[in-house]
């Protein structure tokens, strides 16, 4: 299996090596040279079985001859060992025709565990092959960085720097992050937003000496192996509702669009997914994207769902690519004069194919909080403000009462989101006890202002030193 960039001037590279580059030298984006498909009979032989043995499955048909079926089970075993339910991710109903499905049983409480936690595996044996070491920079609105530092502490040929904006983040976020003692991770507070701790990122991406000098690496959901791992559950969740013999439809909260592209990437795969709708805070560039045809960023503003504030959603870039029928040099030319002017219209070949799939709902701040309460009321579950945003969006929407059954991507716990949640609700979500030590134990951060020049100098220190 061969991988292409996004922006069509880079040259093809197999799995493992798109995987340790991270973002593509032309500044582009890999996706696989042509989608994996699965016979009717392959996806629903998925019903049943355990949830390592699909993902090794899945991963396998991205890796190509990357990795033996053996070495994939082996590490999607010791992946989801790490989730505290067998499960690993189960579905809960809340209604006749609505589920959650719960993303937030790893070490860190939500989703972004599920692909980190292969992710840092698959890191491990390709290096221990090519015998190097990398520097892993992330860009974090807040449940990223925590997943990295959990996956990656104490591992091997790896460095691991984050970036968060300093003062945007829950208290739990930060700690796990923050509260990690091995030598092989830094925390870096940016003062700025996450939109600007993702363009310092990418901009190292595309200095060259710099690149070369750290060996550097992402684990942003620009890492095609982020998007492969979260295809996965959709296939699990789906086959568990009746798929592939009736169609099943997601609500997904959304930020940088990597977990939504997955549910594209699933249905081009041959899982029968009639709708994905894109649910926004109030930072709702994709939902008026969808909705109105105008790719157009705005100011970023805080809300209690922090992990979608965001106003530039990277992987956009990857379904702008397929629906401009793979042409790298428009995709190019796009993202580079959104980068210039902040927005873009959308051809309308494109956006009606868009249409095809996504629904767009930007949700606002009221929303969200009467979201989890009416959810607390009507089914007894404590969501967090995140998956409250989709929530919301499915209420406002009246789905999930008929029809293809409505899946809602439950991405984080409740008790990560404490603040906004007991001030929505009135009650107070209980960390679960895997979590409990993090209020006692000391912190250690770096901060710096949001200067790539600074923070390149930074991780050159830690890099060398
Ligand atoms: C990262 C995150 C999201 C957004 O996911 P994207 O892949 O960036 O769209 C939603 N909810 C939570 C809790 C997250 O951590």
């Amino acid at each position: 299996m061969q991988y292409v960039s996004t922006r069509g001037d880079a040259p093809p590279i197999g799995f493992i090596d798109a995987v340790l580059a991270g973002l593509a030298p032309d500044g582009g984006l890999y996706v696989p040279q042509t989608w994996p498909v699965l016979t009717r009979e392959e996806i629903a032989g998925f019903a049943g079985k355990p949830y390592a043995e699909v993902a090794a499955d899945i991963l396998g048909r991205f890796a190509g001859d990357a990795f033996s079926r053996e070495d994939l089970l082996d590490m999607t075993s010791e992946a989801y060992a790490s989730f505290t339910h067998a499960a690993v991710t189960p579905l809960r109903q809340l209604d006749s025709g609505l589920w959650l499905l719960e993303l937030f049983h790893g070490p860190t409480l939500a989703f972004k565990d599920v692909a980190m936690q292969l992710l840092s595996r698959l890191y491990e044996r390709a290096l221990a092959a090519k015998k190097r070491t990398l520097t892993i920079v992330c860009a974090t609105s807040g449940d990223t960085g925590g997943a990295a530092v959990e996956a990656l502490r104490g591992r091997a040929n790896l460095r691991l720097v984050v970036l968060f904006p300093h003062g945007r983040i829950s208290e739990v976020q930060r700690r796990f992050m923050t509260t990690a003692a091995d030598a092989n991770v830094r925390c870096l507070a940016i003062d700025g937003t996450f939109d600007d701790c993702q363009s310092i990122v990418k901009a190292m991406f595309q200095a060259q000496g710099f690149r070369q000098a750290v060996d550097l690496s992402g684990v942003n959901s620009i890492n095609w192996a982020r998007i492969a791992a979260q295809v996965v559950y959709y296939f699990t969740a789906g086959v568990a509702l009746g798929a592939p013999h009736r169609p099943v439809s997601f609500t997904v909260p959304t930020g940088n669009f990597g977990d939504a592209f997955a549910g594209y990437v699933a249905r081009q795969m041959g899982l029968p997914i009639e709708t994905i709708v894109v649910a926004t805070n109030s930072n709702d560039i994709l939902a008026r994207a969808i909705e109105d045809g105008r790719y157009a960023r705005g100011p970023v503003c805080a809300t209690q769902s922090p992990a979608m504030d965001i106003q530039i959603a990277s992987n956009f870039e990857r379904l702008y690519f397929e629906v401009v029928q793979r042409d790298g040099l428009e995709t190019s030319r796009a993202m580079r004069a959104f980068a210039e002017t902040g927005s873009i219209d959308l051809p309308p070949r494109a956006l009606a194919q868009i249409r095809e799939v996504f629904a767009g709902a930007g949700v606002n701040e009221a929303d969200t909080a009467r979201a989890i309460v009416s959810t607390l009321n009507e089914t007894g579950e404590l969501v967090d403000p995140h998956t409250a945003v989709a929530l919301a969006a499915v209420y406002r929407k009246g789905l999930g009462k008929g029809g293809a059954p409505m899946i809602v991507l439950s991405t984080a716990h409740a008790a990560k989101f404490p603040e906004a949640v007991s001030a929505a609700a009135g009650v107070e979500p209980r960390l679960p006890r895997s979590a409990q030590g993090l209020a006692g134990k000391p912190e250690r951060i770096d901060r710096l202002p949001a200067d790539a020049e600074a923070v390149q100098a930074y991780i050159r220190d830690f890099a060398q030193g």
